[in-house]
């Protein structure tokens, strides 16, 4: 969830710490700090205000005419709390009892109350709320206790996480020694980037890239030692790893704003290039057919499926439920889609022939990878829609396949979410290719698929008309989201995007449901947006949308560009062309995306890092 960067080499380490946050900041950002063998800092915030604290001492030390600091090693955190309040003493980095040894920590330490109250036993006191203090603590008395007998970082921090029960990613050191850094995983992500003469450590590529782009992947129970000449890898239990080290591709372009006001714009528009890159090289529009590597290898086991369960989070979850009307309708298997905290915990009664395809941006969900870990404890089939490659979900599952969306940096998720959707729609056309869906089908909606780039770029010329629906509705306290078959799932996303971009109440709901209980809510100051695409359920979406004029209540609807009739008896309109109507979420939830989007900024927030929420939730 947080971010965690680290450095070892010969170069100061503190930029290269402070860019590296900057990177990370979009995973958790309530307060930041670092620490090297003669600085420490931590402030409540963001990034900038860590830095801004920085440079004011970097000021007075260049009065004081000090050496300038040369520090070539150092940890670095951006913490998204969940033990203790965003405060200057609950931020990370935490040292042991005789501030030796220093760790940063993602994820949580579930048993840290019991190793808290033995350390106090043993005359240890804590500064601060936290799970990992604990942990630098435990580290430390290992550590110190047994210095005598030669006992290295790396062993204390295994003996430590011997006694720990939860999970974490932790980066650890000690000030006198700083160049050689410990690192160990469990659950929180965490790579190590191999330059020449120096290691670069984060929790992910993205603080990395600006210094090499060879990457090499810590594995849960796998811990490193770190120093500026050698990388070695070792399990939990002291087995020696062969370590493979991976190229990535995608360019330092792909993180940065590009003259855009905020990610998510950019995000938003880049749309249809997403769309190119995650049907490229996968469509036979000549046959009408899917081909996906990924899944290459278990086609037989596809071919038989009995059932499909897809298992997601958050907007992964929505993109999974239009997968499930897409995998129906065109492969005929009957699909399952269940939130991922929920799945994990009950009883799974599948079939062999049964596979589980978890949906996830980061590859790090960690409820999502909980569900994958499960299912294959069952012997499931499991597979993978991951835009991160490399990542854990994409490591651990059978097959799967890549988003190749690119990474995404907005926190609430725009562009993975249509790409999701496509890769869904691609699997769906690649699985009823094999189980009866005609070849003329096929090439329907393979061809179709090929359009829609230039679709969606054709609603972005008009987000200005966008915009000004937004504006117009940006003082609304309550909003309701309706839509129906394709578009029931859209209308729970564009509610959720709208609640996490502008804190305004939002429900989605299907149209149908309306009339069971949220129709009482109804009343001129609450408006409800319909998503209303000329498609097979047309007639029921302009009968709810009445039932709600009948009341009052104003109506923004999505329609199908030049549906007059819609449009003169609504409030205000946002328009889509026309698509085959199992793919036309990849066209509504554009408007859905833009108007979230220009809601939050014209309620002043800072749509890239809405408030509590981060990126990659690593933590259950
Ligand atoms: N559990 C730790 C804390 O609350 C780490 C949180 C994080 O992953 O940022 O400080």
């Amino acid at each position: 969830m947080c971010g965690i960067v680290a450095y070892t080499g010969s170069r100061s380490a503190v930029p290269i710490l402070l860019d590296g946050l900057t990177a990370l900041e979009y995973r958790g950002y309530d307060s930041a700090g670092l620490v090297t063998s003669t600085r420490m800092y931590k402030e409540v915030g963001n990034v900038a205000a860590l830095r801004a604290c920085l440079d004011a001492d970097t000021s007075l030390r260049k009065k004081g005419k000090e050496k300038k600091e040369q520090d070539t090693a150092g940890i670095a955190h951006t913490r998204w709390a969940t033990h203790g309040e965003p405060t200057k003493v609950n931020a990370h980095p935490h040292a042991g009892r005789d501030e030796r040894v220093w760790l940063v920590h993602n994820g949580i330490i579930e048993n840290y109350l019991e190793l808290k109250q033995s350390l106090e036993a043993a005359g240890h006191s804590f500064r601060s709320d936290t799970d990992s203090e604990v942990l630098a603590h435990l580290i430390e008395s290992h550590y110190t206790k047994k210095r005598a007998e030669k006992h290295t970082l790396a062993q204390a921090v295994t003996e430590a996480l011997a006694q720990v029960r939860g999970t974490y990613g932790i980066a650890v050191f000690d000030r006198k020694q700083p160049s050689e850094i410990v690192v160990a995983r469990m659950g929180s992500p965490l790579l190590i980037g191999v330059g020449a003469g120096e290691y670069v450590i984060a929790s992910d590529a993205s603080a990395v890239i600006r210094h090499t782009r060879d990457i090499v992947y810590l594995n849960d129970g796998e811990y490193a030692i770190v120093s500026p000449s050698n990388l070695a890898i070792y399990s939990l239990s002291h087995e020696k790893k062969t370590h493979t080290i991976d190229h990535i591709d995608w360019a330092l372009e792909d993180v940065q704003k590009q003259g855009y006001e905020h990610f998510m714009l950019k995000e938003i528009m880049e749309g249809p290039e997403v769309l190119r890159a995650s049907a490229r090289g996968r469509i036979k529009a000549s046959s009408g057919d899917v081909v996906l590597g990924g899944l290459a290898e278990h086609a037989d086991a596809l071919r038989g499926l009995s059932r499909l369960v897809i298992v997601a989070c958050g907007t992964a979850y929505y993109a999974g439920c239009v997968g499930k009307r897409l995998i129906e309708e065109l492969a005929g298997i009957p699909v399952e889609v269940e939130v991922a905290s929920e799945f994990r915990h009950r009883r799974l009664l599948y079939d062999r022939n049964t596979a589980v395809l978890a949906v996830t941006q980061s590859g790090e969900t960690a409820d999502t990878l909980w569900s994958i870990r499960e299912a294959k404890k069952q012997g499931l089939l499991t597979l993978g829609v991951v835009n991160t490659v490399g990542s854990t979900i994409a490591r651990e599952t059978d097959a799967g396949v890549y988003n190749h969306a690119g990474p995404e940096i907005g926190v609430a998720s725009t562009k993975a979410f249509l790409s999701q959707i496509e890769v869904l729609a691609m699997i769906a056309v690649y699985l009823g290719r094999m189980r009866g869906l005609s070849e003329r089908e096929g090439k329907a909606l393979v061809a179709e698929l090929l359009q829609m780039p230039d679709l969606v770029a054709e609603i972005l010329t008009h987000k200005d008309a966008i915009k000004e629906v937004a504006t117009h509705y940006a003082d609304a306290t309550n909003m309701l989201y309706i839509g129906r078959h394709m578009n029931a799932p859209v209308a729970l996303e564009g509610a959720l995007k709208l609640k996490e971009i502008s804190y305004l109440h939002a429900e989605g709901y299907p149209a149908g449901e309306m009339k069971h209980g949220p129709i009482a809510m109804i009343e001129p100051s609450f408006p409800t947006l319909a998503i209303a695409p000329r498609d097979s359920v047309y007639d029921k979406m302009v009968s709810a949308i009445e039932e709600i004029r009948a009341r009052k209540g104003p109506v923004i609807a999505v329609v199908t560009r030049g549906d007059t009739e819609l449009a003169g008896r609504v409030d205000a309109i946002m328009e889509v062309p026309e698509t085959h109507e199992l793919l036309s979420p990849l066209l509504t939830v554009v408007p859905l995306q833009l108007f979230a989007y220009y809601v939050g900024v014209a309620r002043g927030y800072n749509v890239d890092r809405p408030r509590n929420l981060a990126k990659s939730v690593t933590v259950e």
